[in-house]
């Protein structure tokens, strides 16, 4: 039976409420300043902590629920008689409940202003010892550190038979385990705070990349294997993840998605997600280990679709698809005739989801779309961490610089801007064709720029494209003049990379030679 509950929170969300039930199920309420003020101005009877211990709240409110007659009375093991004799002989009763949230530290810190003395005084000292205390006596008492869980809490007390008033063990267990996650991460924070100040006396100064990095994930999903099937896998999504990031993905049908699955879909998101801004609405993404093996804007999602399943149909097969505008009946039909191992897109139309139902073995992903970006982009080395702020930038058209005597056309204009968002998802060497808003032939993940190229007209030709007239975007800059005339000799008359190379007078000289338009976005876009 809960006789007694502690509840001091910083944020009051939903607490009245709760108070007020608890109170109605006979629960004594011992609170502190501000949460008990609150509930006392709202009728609920509550006992203010500071009458209960004899102890006034001190120091600023540094000091206000620390005091045995309240930890003893959260720590006491009911089921050892020596610990319930020593809370008699102290007058000690039990807490069976703590409420507590604390101090926003990470709101505090997250203040442009923000001034070490404020940091300091949003560390929460009382709140994070009795939730800990709570959580290690779990067996015996109810921690609720989420205004989220008030709800549940109650319906169980609310239940009848022997348990009620009462709260199983499993949900004591399950917000035990919620309680330290968080008090982890809460100190996390602290210390990601903390490491990133300099040594100047006022600390204005905050590096980017504190000393100590704590990073908190939350498990999504086991997996049955990782990358290959002898290793073990799971997926972990941050906290709070980005607006349209593809952690934020409700499956509608399928089987589960493995590691590569997942790996892919985000890529294949991401490129698609940068479909925007062009003259055509609808965006189609085909992905094949990570590379894009077709990106074609359209008028609706079937031309888009169909558009890009013409650069390489071969690859497409088994490939993962992911759409920037709601799928509907016809982009669903043509799709579900090709095996694909994921569809991703921001809606399905109920003709769509009838026509992919017969077809069960394809995943199914519904992610919003939105602009967010992860802040850390890491990657795992041996022993180590590389962490560095995502690939955000995006080159306007105002960011290109033509180099060469001939100018572009504003359809070449267009091609180039299409291809530069393709070679950003492309692994390097990454070099593209298109033309019209369609890749033409993808050459990615070469060891050299010259053989991406090669590679690109090649696999154009394969799939029966034309690459005259065609544009070219490089993800880095030609280091010699032979990548640009492998392009050339395929038939680009336009190219678009980032410019920079010891060479760059030899390269655009070639591009004058060869009668092309060359520009410069200034900024490359390595993918490794
Ligand atoms: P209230 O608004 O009720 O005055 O304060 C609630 C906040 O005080 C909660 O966030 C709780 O975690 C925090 N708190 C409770 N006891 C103590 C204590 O002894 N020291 C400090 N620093 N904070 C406490």
């Amino acid at each position: 039976m809960i006789k007694q509950a502690l509840i001091s929170v910083s944020d009051k969300t939903g607490v009245l409420d709760f108070a007020r039930a608890l109170s109605a199920l006979g629960v004594n309420i011992l609170s502190t300043g501000g949460t008990a003020k609150l509930l006392q101005d709202n009728g609920v009877p509550v006992t203010e902590v500071a009458d209960y211990t004899g102890f006034p709240e001190m120091l600023d409110g540094r000091v206000k629920t620390l005091h045995p007659k309240v930890h003893g009375g959260i720590l006491a093991r009911r089921d050892f008689p020596e610990h319930v004799a020593k809370l008699e002989e102290h007058g000690i009763p039990e807490i069976d409940m703590v409420v507590v949230n604390l101090y926003p530290f990470q709101a505090t810190v997250a203040k442009e202003q923000c001034s070490l003395e404020d940091a300091i005084e949003n560390i929460d000292i009382g709140g994070p010892t009795m939730l800990r205390s709570a959580a290690k006596n779990h067996r015996d008492v109810v921690v609720i550190v989420d205004p989220a869980d008030y709800g549940l809490v109650l319906a169980e007390m609310k239940g009848t038979g022997e348990t009620a008033g009462s709260i199983g063990y499993d949900t004591k267990f399950r917000l035990a385990k919620k309680v330290f996650a968080h008090t982890a991460q809460y100190d996390a924070a602290i210390t990601n705070y903390l490491t990133s100040l300099g040594p100047d006396k006022d600390h204005t100064n905050r590096a980017a990349y504190p000393q100590t990095l704590n990073l908190h994930f939350e498990k999504v999903q086991d997996m049955r294997y990782g990358e290959n099937p002898h290793q073990t896998a799971a997926f972990y999504r941050d906290l709070v993840p980005a607006a349209g990031s593809l952690a934020n993905y409700r499956q509608l049908q399928g089987k589960e998605l493995s590691y590569n699955n997942i790996a892919d879909a985000d890529a294949a998101w991401e490129c698609v997600k940068s479909m925007k801004g062009f003259n055509m609405p609808a965006g189609c993404v085909i992905i094949k280990h990570a590379n894009p093996c077709g990106v074609a804007i359209g008028a609706d999602a079937l031309d888009a679709y169909q558009r890009a399943l013409k650069t390489d149909p071969t690859s497409a097969f088994g490939g993962i698809i992911a759409f920037n505008v709601p799928v509907d009946g016809p982009a669903a039909e043509a799709i579900a005739k090709l095996f694909v191992e994921v569809l991703i897109a921001p809606a399905f139309t109920a003709e769509a989801l009838q026509i992919m139902s017969a077809k069960q073995n394809v995943r199914l992903l519904e992610i919003a779309l939105g602009d967010g970006q992860n802040v850390y982009d890491v990657k795992r080395v041996g022993g180590g961490l590389l962490v560095q702020s995502p690939d955000a930038k995006d080159v306007g058209l105002g960011d290109l610089r033509v180099v060469t005597k001939m100018q572009p056309t504003q359809q070449q204009l267009q091609d180039l801007m299409f291809a530069w968002r393709v070679a950003k998802y492309v692994k390097s060497n990454a070099i593209v064709f298109c033309a019209g808003g369609m890749t033409l032939g993808v050459g990615a993940g070469q060891m050299s720029r010259i053989d991406s190229a090669r590679i690109a007209s090649i696999k154009a030709q394969n799939a029966g494209l034309s690459l005259v007239g065609s544009a070219v975007a490089s993800d880095a800059f030609f280091p010699f003049r032979d990548g640009l005339d492998v392009v050339v000799d395929a038939g680009a008359t336009c190219v678009i990379h980032p410019g920079g190379s010891m060479r760059d007078q030899e390269v655009i000289d070639a591009a004058d030679e060869r009668g092309v338009v060359m520009l410069y976005t200034g900024t490359r876009h390595f993918r490794h």
